[in-house]
Order: structure tokens, then C-alpha cells, then sequence
């Protein structure tokens, strides 16, 4: 990972969700965005191929490694890592220009790049989302995934580990209806702009 000089969430607050696959991360996004238009999404960069319906500049600015590692080289990523075999990382230009503006921006990122974020940036707001169950776990998994039987047990072993990664963060919500967790994050960066008021 590169190094990235520390950034200061002032005025605005810097939310990273975090969360194993297959528990919903981007279907609570949505909702929480429409529940709240004013937050920012930070649009990542990745080296993955872009899947059916993902707009280049929405989901993800999708880009080649060679781009990737010279980005890296140049210290523009907040923070990177490497997840299923692929490279994703946060622009610090576009986090800082909302976070400048007084806006809130919501990181959609895995446990190594919220571990890498938390030292290193004061005040940002930790949020791990949780499945109500294996059991659903599995099942969502299986609803989204058109693997084989044997990769599907490995993702969901993953999935099950990576549970455990949610005690390092500030607030665990439980993704057991869609809406109702939206509201509850959105509760929780409520709560985070009144203290920063206070
Ligand atoms: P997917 O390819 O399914 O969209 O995302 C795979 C994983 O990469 C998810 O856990 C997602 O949160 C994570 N991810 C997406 N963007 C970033 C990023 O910029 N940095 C890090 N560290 N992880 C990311």
C-alpha cells in the first residue's frame, strides 16, 4: 500500500463501510443515499472488469494496472489494497475536495483499507455491516453467485472469517432489512454531525 499523508475529516466527516460479500453493502448504500441525498459517495478506482450495467465513473473508475501502479507510485490513493486478485483504491483528491466543501463522503471499502485508514485519518466514522445470519449469508450469496458448488463454500468460509474483522469497528449494523439499516447508519452520521455542531 502507498503511503497517503494524513488527512483531516474537517469540515466534513469521512463514513467507511466496510462489510464480507454478499451482505448487501451497496444495496443499503443506495437506500441510504436516497434517504439522504446531501452525502457523497467516493467512487474508487479498480483494475477489475467492469460487470453488466456498471458505468465507468459511477460504480468505479475502471483502469488498467499499468495506470493503477503509476497512480500508487504517485501517492494519489488515500488507500489501496488488493481483493479477490484485483486493485481498488480511494482517490485522496476526491476525499479531501468533499470533505473540504463541508460534505460528508461514504467509502465503500474492505477491512484492509479501513485498517490502513483508521491510524491515519481523525475523525472518520467506522461502520461494519453484518448479515442477520450465516445462514442468510449463504443464502444471499447464493442468490447473487452463478459459481460451482466448491467456490461458493470457499466465498462463503470467507465471508463467514471475515465477520470477525466487525469488532474493530465503531458501530455493527445488522443488513436485516434494507431500509431499517439505511436508517440506522443514517442515525449513527446524524448523531456524528450534531457532535461535530456541538
Ligand atoms: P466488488 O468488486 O465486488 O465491487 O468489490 C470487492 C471488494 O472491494 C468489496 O469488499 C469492496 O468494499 C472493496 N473495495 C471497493 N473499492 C475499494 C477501495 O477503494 N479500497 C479498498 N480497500 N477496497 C475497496
Amino acid at each position: 500500500m502507498a503511503r497517503a499523508p494524513r488527512v483531516t475529516t474537517q469540515p466534513g466527516r469521512l463514513i467507511v463501510l466496510s462489510g464480507p460479500s454478499g451482505v448487501g453493502k451497496d444495496t443499503v448504500l443506495h437506500e441510504l443515499r436516497k434517504l439522504d441525498a446531501s452525502l457523497r459517495y467516493s467512487v474508487s478506482y479498480t483494475t477489475r472488469e467492469p460487470r453488466l450495467g456498471e458505468e465507468d465513473g459511477v460504480a468505479y473508475s475502471f483502469i488498467d494496472e499499468d495506470i493503477f501502479r503509476a497512480m500508487a507510485e504517485r501517492g494519489e490513493f488515500l488507500e489501496w489494497a488488493e481483493v479477490h486478485g484485483n486493485r481498488y483504491g480511494t482517490s485522496e483528491a476526491r476525499v479531501k475536495a468533499a470533505l473540504e466543501r463541508g460534505e460528508d463522503i461514504v467509502l465503500k471499502i474492505d477491512v484492509q483499507g479501513a485498517a490502513w485508514i483508521r491510524p491515519r485519518v481523525d475523525g472518520a466514522v467506522f461502520i461494519f455491516l453484518l448479515p442477520p445470519s450465516e445462514e442468510e449469508l449463504r443464502r444471499r450469496l447464493v442468490a447473487r453467485d452463478t459459481e460451482d458448488e466448491a467456490s461458493l463454500d470457499l466465498r462463503f468460509r470467507n465471508a463467514v472469517a471475515e465477520l470477525a474483522d466487525g469488532a474493530a469497528y465503531d458501530h455493527r449494523v445488522v443488513n436485516d432489512d434494507v431500509r431499517r439499516a439505511a436508517g440506522e447508519i443514517l442515525d449513527i452520521v446524524r448523531r456524528r454531525r450534531a457532535e461535530r455542531r456541538a
